[in-house]
């Protein structure tokens, strides 16, 4: 049993706010405000340099990606924190290409994350030989993996509609065809049960801020299967992830396993707030998890649809097609989202017209979902998004 009474009490929320974007940025474990001020205080100030051993330093990115890799279903030792998640894509998709020299093309769809089309964008073109990337409509997936295709590159849950994929069943298909599966787990990370040894993923990524709560910049993980751990040449092949990266030799020799993924000096500052919050996900079983945010998930849509007929809603109408994300379509999409904030619901907007709103049992309980949904029934029912200020577009939507 999961007590997310108790899990709730563990974040430091603001008062009288109703946080549902938790998929885009996880607010302030608790103990993360003291395990931070300790890292700074009593490691970095006190100890200085002598904290990468003291402290522990040097081990964190291998420590917490165990700490991870129990979340998602990977083999103790194979997943290694650092970087940003754009940096970790580009690092598996790299690797995963020269093991399949023979190959061409990269296969992705039109519902990935932009930068993991870009830095397989740009990686092919520093490659420069003659690789496709080619993108196709999510549902689409299944019957374009063919034999030409070197990677399938995909990523778990839509950031925009919440649609999931069917890993396993993707991941045979693209074994079946020869090609190798790299799964992105940005919304699926901490949002629900994930098999990663089981499926068989050969490589696997994913960011620390959005479900598991690490805090704003906080570092990717990565992971690659045991099988190619000891293959994949990396090809940001920096000092850390070396064999010996205290003999200073002047020749590159990859480090064993995924700890060749490592590339320079971790944040060490920023694996402080990520320790502290997967400190949280001790006493949590995720399968309950899962129950507890399709619980929210489909009582959310209930009430939001019975109220306001102006929402389409985006995301699967079945719920075990759905990461832990319910998204609306608006016209005025974004200046609804801003009243809705100014209102005390935070939720975000992707364009050109989707509401999103994340889930998050640790944190969000029926009563907050409730209490959302009339608010967002109060604003729509009586247009009070139609206000030139909030229209008015900030940097970051
Ligand atoms: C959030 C997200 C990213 C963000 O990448 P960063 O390098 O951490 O900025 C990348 N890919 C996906 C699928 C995401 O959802």
């Amino acid at each position: 049993m999961t007590d997310f009474a108790a899990t709730k009490a563990m974040f430091d929320l603001p008062a009288g706010m109703i946080y549902l974007d938790g998929n885009s940025l996880g607010p302030l474990p608790v103990k993360a405000r003291a395990r931070v001020a300790q890292a700074v205080s009593d490691e970095w100030g006190e100890m200085l340099i002598t904290g990468w051993n003291r402290a522990g330093w040097m081990a964190q990115p291998m420590a917490l990606g165990d700490r991870i890799g129990r979340l998602i279903g990977a083999e103790p030792g194979h997943v290694a924190v650092g970087d940003t998640l754009s940096i970790k894509v580009y690092q598996a998709l790299a690797s995963a290409l020269e093991l399949r020299p023979d190959r061409r093309v990269v296969l992705s769809d039109s519902g990935n994350f932009p930068t993991d089309l870009y830095m397989a964008e740009g990686l092919l073109k520093t490659l420069d030989k003659g690789h496709e990337l080619r993108i196709v409509a999510p549902e689409d997936v299944a019957e374009a993996i063919t034999d030409g295709v070197a990677v399938l590159m995909l990523t778990e849950v839509d950031y925009g509609t919440g649609r999931k994929h069917d890993m396993a069943a993707l991941t045979r298909k693209a074994h079946d065809a020869g090609a190798l599966a790299l799964w992105d787990l940005a919304h699926s990370a901490g949002a629900l049960p994930i098999d990663l040894a089981g499926t068989g993923a050969d490589f696997a990524m994913g960011c620390t801020y959005k479900y598991l709560n690490g805090g704003p910049g906080a570092p990717a993980f990565i992971y690659v299967a045991p099988r190619h751990a000891e293959a994949a040449r990396p090809a940001l092949s920096g000092w850390l992830g070396h064999e010996a990266p205290f003999a200073f030799d002047l020749d590159y020799r990859p480090g064993s396993g995924v700890e060749r993924m490592r590339v320079g000096t971790p944040p060490v500052l920023q694996m402080a707030a990520l320790d502290a919050a997967l400190d949280v996900w001790d006493g949590v079983d995720m399968h309950a998890l899962r129950a507890r945010s399709i619980e929210l998930s489909e009582l959310f849509i209930a009430l939001v649809e019975e109220t306001c007929p102006m929402l389409d809603l985006a995301s699967p109408r079945d719920a075990d097609m759905r990461g832990s994300q319910v998204s609306f379509r608006f016209r005025e999409g974004y200046a609804a989202m801003q009243a809705l904030i100014e209102r005390g619901v935070i939720g975000d907007f992707r364009a050109p017209d989707i509401m999103r709103f994340g889930f998050t049992p640790l944190y969000i309980d029926e009563t907050d979902v409730r209490s959302a949904a009339a608010t967002i029934a109060e604003v729509m029912t009586n247009d009070l998004w139609d206000r030139p200020a909030y229209r008015k577009r900030a940097a970051v939507t």
